[in-house]
């Protein structure tokens, strides 16, 4: 194989990045890393490990002790925390609640960007999260950077949640993502922003099949480049 082939994805949170990013990679046998499920597997070990995100020997030491693993099936996020399957877990509400916080740790990111960068050194990868295209691959040949309306993007997580069981309420996913698109957006480490060169995806009125035809387009010049 030619040179690899990396499709970042960034963009607010629950706006269908993973749901595209899924498509892709099946579409196209690539490989689907979910960069957000490791920094919430990271929050998941904090709070269970009452990790002070401001006591920096702590996290140090807390970082050297987290393992990461990602186990593919069906093009779905299976995630290890030191071997234990949190795939489930890392998407409840008292995950959510704080991982933005502790996302914004300099040595978490610096940490979690080292490994991203490693996973996606040879192979071909789509990898979605906050800071894809203009931190952990500036040089990805495609970039996608998406967006919805905040309104939309709270009911289509409703309902994810409410299937899955969960009690939650509207009202607290639409505080919830506001919460984290504001702090996402405001860290002063890699704050999540458009690349200048990723092309903007709002699919507040696209349904998935449509978002596809609109990846592959970008995806496919670089397919016949690479035969
Ligand atoms: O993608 P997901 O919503 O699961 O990500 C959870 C949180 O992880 C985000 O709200 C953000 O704070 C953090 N994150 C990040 N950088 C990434 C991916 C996720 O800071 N590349």
């Amino acid at each position: 194989m030619s040179k690899n082939i990396v499709v970042a994805i960034d963009g607010y949170s629950s706006c269908g990045k993973s749901t595209l990013a899924k498509a892709l990679a099946k579409k196209l046998h690539f490989i689907y890393i979910d960069s957000g499920a490791m920094y919430r597997a990271v929050t998941l070990y904090f709070l269970r490990n009452n990790i002070d995100r401001n006591d920096a020997l702590a996290v140090e030491q807390a970082l050297k002790d987290i393992h990461l693993e990602f186990h593919s099936r069906d093009y779905q996020t299976h995630i290890t925390l030191n071997g234990e399957e949190v795939s489930e877990e890392i998407r409840q509400m008292h995950v959510s609640e704080i991982v933005s916080e502790i996302s914004a740790v300099k040595a978490v990111r610096k940490e979690m960007v080292k490994q991203q960068q490693r996973m996606g050194k040879s192979k071909n990868i789509i990898m979605d999260g906050r800071d894809i295209c203009t931190t952990v691959f500036p040089l990805a040949q495609v970039k996608i950077f998406m967006t919805a309306d905040p309104k939309i993007r709270a009911e289509r997580r409703y309902k994810e949640l409410k299937a899955k069981g969960q009690e939650i309420t509207l009202e607290e996913i639409f505080e919830n993502l506001a919460h984290r698109d504001y702090l996402d957006t405001t860290r002063k480490e890699s704050p999540l922003t458009r690349a200048k060169d990723a092309i903007v995806l709002d699919n507040t009125t696209l349904n998935e099949k449509e978002q596809l035809e609109f990846a592959l387009e970008r995806v496919k010049p670089f397919l016949d480049l690479a035969k």
